[in-house]
């Protein structure tokens, strides 16, 4: 399993000498198994994977891909009308996202690309684009893959993934605000993983004036991912205004209490074998 960094920012690009490090892309992760390709996230990131996969079978229309997408806000749909893979005939793309939360994707990605905000309608791209509503029981398998999901605490809804393969399995848990207590069934979805990327968007000083707003902070990531058995944690939907210089301070800290703790990085790339 290669877990692959697109965009790691939330909420808004935001390009700049300051955040050239770890990159300004809104949310978009890549994950390979035995060459399925499942897309977490549309952010702005998901164009530069479109680039990318142009130079293999997707540029030829033999492409194939799953998109879960966690939720409906813009900088989680964003990329993709320019997703070039999707302007590629014969390539195919299932777009999946939780029922209840969800219901209302396919409206939205269709609503995205009307003609006051983008040229081409959704209907017009040539690849072939499935909607598909998960239920929180269900889940999802792809080839040797499984998918598991459950919701998670944000302003309209959104939800968590769980990918697994093998031994493996990595969970995308952003745009979650913790609770008091830790979420029951957060915990239970992240059990074992390898990887936890998590919504790391606050301080936990920043938090106290952001109760509600639907996000999280570097400490309840490590709360979670000690309880869970986590091997490692990656900080994740970074705030429009932290630099990298600040993040780097926020990591040394969290490092401190659980030293698996990472950045995620545009560019980043995590074989887990
Ligand atoms: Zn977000
Ligand atoms: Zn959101």
């Amino acid at each position: 399993m290669k877990i692959c960094y697109y965009g790691v920012r939330g909420s808004i690009p935001t390009p700049g000498p300051e955040t050239i490090r770890y990159g300004g892309n809104t949310p978009c992760v890549a994950v390979w198994c035995d060459g399925e390709l499942v897309i977490l996230d549309a952010g702005t990131g998901l164009r530069v994977l479109g680039e990318e996969l142009m130079a293999t079978r997707f540029g030829k229309g033999g492409g194939r891909a799953t998109l879960l997408v966690t939720h409906t806000h813009w900088d989680h749909i964003q990329g993709f009308p320019f997703f070039r893979p999707a302007y590629v005939n014969g390539n195919s793309f299932q777009i999946a996202g939780m029922h209840q939360i969800n219901k209302g994707l396919e409206t939205a990605m269709h609503h995205q690309q009307q003609y006051q905000n983008f040229p081409v309608l959704l209907s017009q791209m040539p690849a072939r684009i499935t909607f598909n509503a998960l239920s929180e029981d269900a889940g999802l398998s792809i080839g040797g893959l499984s998918i598991s999901t459950t919701v998670l605490n944000h302003p309209g809804g959104a939800c968590a993934y769980r990918v697994d393969h093998g031994d493996h399995a990595v969970v995308y848990a952003t745009d979650t605000e913790h609770y008091p207590e830790i979420d029951l069934r957060l915990l239970a979805l992240c059990l074992g993983a390898d990887v936890l990327i998590y919504d790391a968007t606050y301080t936990p000083e920043e938090y106290r004036e952001h109760v509600g707003w639907g996000h999280s902070t570097w400490q309840k990531g490590i709360e979670l991912a000690t309880a869970a058995g986590v091997k490692a944690l990656h900080l994740f939907h970074h705030h429009p205004s932290h630099s990298d210089e600040f993040m780097e301070a926020v990591l040394a800290e969290a490092r401190k209490s659980f030293p698996e703790t990472h950045l995620a990085r545009e560019g980043w790339t995590v074989d887990l074998g």
